[in-house]
């Protein structure tokens, strides 16, 4: 039993499992330590923590959160975070707050192109059954995406991003995003371990990674997501420097999305895995739990 994937969305941000489907998932498959990282939100954690124990899934509160990072975002993971922190829920309300000013703004712009289209229908998308979505989950615009997929104006999720959604497409709107430093500080308020996530997806050359996690490890940095369902076996070999080198604890996790990702299934933390045996105490030593 050496499984883990500490790196996990649920229906409460945009995964399409809960997290009582996923506790009962991480059983049937074995998994025996999993984190809920959540885009931005704790409001899995109470269920999360009910569910592990009655699967006994050993589990670690988390949250995934974007930096900005020009020119695009970087994510960090909190694990051991205290969801009761103030400093933290001030910074996940900033961020909830900038989606719920930008959502309007994409109505009109996809109206403004002759895409009819009400918030309304995307709450409904997201909330509703087929869904699979809480209420009080966030918006974004994968929600988006699959409203005008199911209204016929796209063929596919994907193509809403490439026609309407991705960055620089006609219904594209930036939000503010706050800084690695932010994130790191707010983390560390929460008692938590901050961890760079999928260094691959920030599509930087090596120097450029290299630079950016020397400036992250001056915030305060703790950890490097080196194992990724997204990594390959050379990726893992260069992130596995790294971390030596920067004195980063090494954690791995799936990015697990449900359906929403078909690709990646739940304990899939790619290739070269030698992850720390005793990865839980070392996360839990650091934090402050
Ligand atoms: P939001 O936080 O609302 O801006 O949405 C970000 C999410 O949208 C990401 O986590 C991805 O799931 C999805 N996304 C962003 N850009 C693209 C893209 N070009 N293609 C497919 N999905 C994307
Ligand atoms: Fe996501
Ligand atoms: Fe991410
Ligand atoms: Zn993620």
């Amino acid at each position: 039993m050496n499984k883990i994937d500490l790196h996990i969305h649920t229906t409460c941000s945009d995964g399409s499992y809960s997290p009582l489907e996923i506790m009962k998932k991480a059983k049937a498959e074995g998994i025996w330590l999993i984190s809920v990282t959540d885009h931005d939100t704790l409001s899995g954690y109470e269920e999360c923590c009910r569910e592990a124990r009655r699967f006994e899934v050993q589990y670690i509160p988390g949250i995934e959160m974007s930096a900005q990072f020009d020119p695009g975002t970087l994510h960090i993971l909190g694990y051991f975070v205290n969801p009761g922190n103030g400093e933290l829920q001030r910074k996940i309300q900033e961020v909830q707050q900038a989606r719920l000013d930008r959502n309007p703004q994409i109505i009109e712009k996809l109206n403004f192109h002759g895409v009819e289209i009400t918030l309304k229908e995307v709450q409904a998308v997201a909330y509703g059954s087929a869904g699979g979505g809480q209420e009080g989950q966030q918006l974004g615009r994968p929600h988006f995406a699959e409203t005008l997929l199911r209204k016929g104006y796209v063929k596919t999720y994907q193509e809403a991003f490439e026609k309407f959604l991705a960055k620089g497409k006609i219904a594209y709107v930036d939000k503010r995003r706050l800084t690695s430093e932010e994130i790191i500080q707010a983390i560390h308020q929460a008692g938590g371990v901050a961890v760079v996530a999928h260094p691959k997806l920030m599509r930087l050359g090596e120097i450029a990674l290299e630079e950016a996690l020397e400036k992250m490890v001056g915030e305060g940095l703790d950890g490097l997501e080196v194992y990724s369902s997204c990594h390959g076996a050379s990726d893992v070999a260069s992130y596995q420097k790294l971390a030596k080198r920067f004195g980063l604890i090494q954690t791995g996790g799936s990015d697990f999305h449900g359906t929403k990702k078909p690709n990646v299934r739940l304990g899939d933390i790619g290739k070269g895995f030698e992850l720390q045996e005793d990865i839980y105490e070392t996360l839990r030593a650091k934090s402050k739990m």
